[in-house]
């Protein structure tokens, strides 16, 4: 999977060799005013060591605990459920919308109990999930908290996404929007008072490993075989950095920690860089919008030039058969990464489900059989070249169909 989406070997490079000279907190404050532009003095900026760790602010923020029920959707990733487990209440699953890729609202209000305390509202994609007014005003002492960890920067009516709500939080994972390895950001409505959850640093060992990793992630956009080849001896040295098992496997929760030093100062161009990068990842978009929208059989989610897009997804209609390996088999013969991206509605495949069982939520589970993804990446230019792996690609699903 093609990662490090808006970040250039080039800006890595400087922002490294220029950080001996930066202090966290001095980049922190930067970053902070950045996002202040953005969404304005009614929200209340708070940044985190990943997107887990400033959902749990949030839970905290509304001291969502033990006998309370938040309710999730049905296609995620486990890291959600794990923050919202680990502050003591009870998780709910409800099932998506596929023509929306967000929630059946019929559905969440029938989910709904006394001890409803909050929603985690997905925008899966970066597109934006619109809660109906009159949910909201019908439940006013639940909290809509969106997780928009795939769409920083997207804009709705001219407004980011997460600012419409109580609250929000997103992600600066390798996969992400903008990439900072690891790192997340929580918004809360200003006079709330976020309460400080942090338990400590990223310490220096695990930033060298987040380096480390990025190097490899980068080189890969470059060439796949260098980044194989990069990845094999980080791991040999054990200086990859990932998610630990007892969180992916185990559904423990994260312990939130501060914004590591050196996310920070990668973070720092790429937000200011934001509307050009949305603006570059909106043509891809249509270059993929067009190509397979020919296709029968394909169906795919509309999104406008304000939607800053995490990955591109497309529907093969029903599809059976081992879903990493058909992504294995589009991208040898298109030569265009394909993902999978969510691969089970507890995200990724064999991870801890929190209680849910096969056949719960039969949509979540038909998607995550059945969606597919394609990168969207700076490094990817649209062009002849571009077009070429794309009719390589629709090929290949004219055949697979
Ligand atoms: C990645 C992701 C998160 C969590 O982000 P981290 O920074 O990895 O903790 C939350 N929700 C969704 C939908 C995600 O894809």
């Amino acid at each position: 999977m093609l990662t490090c989406n808006s970040l250039s070997p080039a800006t890595f490079l400087r922002r490294v060799l220029a950080l001996p000279g930066r202090s966290r907190d001095a980049l922190e404050g930067q970053l902070t005013r950045s996002v202040a532009e953005s969404v304005g003095p009614a929200w209340q900026v708070m940044w985190f060591d990943a997107g887990r760790s400033a959902l749990s602010a949030l839970l905290a923020a509304y001291r969502i605990g033990h006998g309370d029920e938040v309710i999730l959707p049905a296609y995620t990733c486990v890291v959600v459920p794990n923050q919202v487990a680990g502050c003591g209440a009870r998780t709910v699953f409800v099932d998506v919308d596929a023509a929306t890729l967000g929630y059946d609202w019929m559905l969440v209000e029938r989910a709904i109990t006394p001890a409803t305390r909050a929603i985690i509202v997905p925008h899966n994609f970066g597109r934006p999930c619109r809660v109906p007014d009159d949910l909201r005003s019908r439940y006013p002492a639940i909290r809509f908290i969106d997780d928009a960890a795939h769409g920083l920067g997207t804009l709705v009516e001219g407004q980011w996404l997460g600012t419409r709500h109580d609250g929000a939080f997103f992600s600066f994972e390798y996969s992400k929007n903008l990439t900072g390895g690891i790192g997340g950001l929580a918004l809360l409505p200003a006079g709330g008072g976020l309460p400080d959850v942090k338990t400590g640093h990223v310490p220096v060992v695990d930033q060298l490993r987040l380096a480390v990793t990025l190097c490899g992630h980068l080189l890969a956009t470059r060439s796949a075989l260098a980044g194989r080849i990069w990845m094999a001896l980080a791991r040999r040295c054990k200086l990859v950095y990932r998610s630990g098992d007892d969180q992916v496997h185990g559904g423990v929760a994260h312990l939130p920690r501060h914004l590591a030093r050196l996310s920070a100062t990668l973070l720092v161009p790429q937000l200011t860089a934001m509307a050009a990068i949305r603006a570059h990842k909106a043509v891809l978009a249509r270059r993929y919008h067009q190509k397979l929208s020919a296709l029968p059989g394909i169906s795919l989610w509309e999104g406008d030039d304000s939607v800053h897009w995490v990955r591109f997804p497309f529907r093969i209609a029903g599809v059976a058969g081992n879903k990493a390996d058909m992504a294995r088999q589009l991208t040898a013969v298109s030569g265009l990464p394909v993902g999978v991206w969510f691969d089970d509605p507890i995200h990724p495949l064999g991870s801890f489900r929190h209680g849910y069982h096969a056949g719960q939520c039969p949509v979540g589970e038909q998607l995550a059989a059945e969606v597919f993804n394609l990168p969207m990446n700076c490094a990817l230019q649209p062009g002849p070249a571009l077009d070429a792996k794309l009719d390589r690609l629709c090929e290949a699903l004219g055949k697979l169909l």
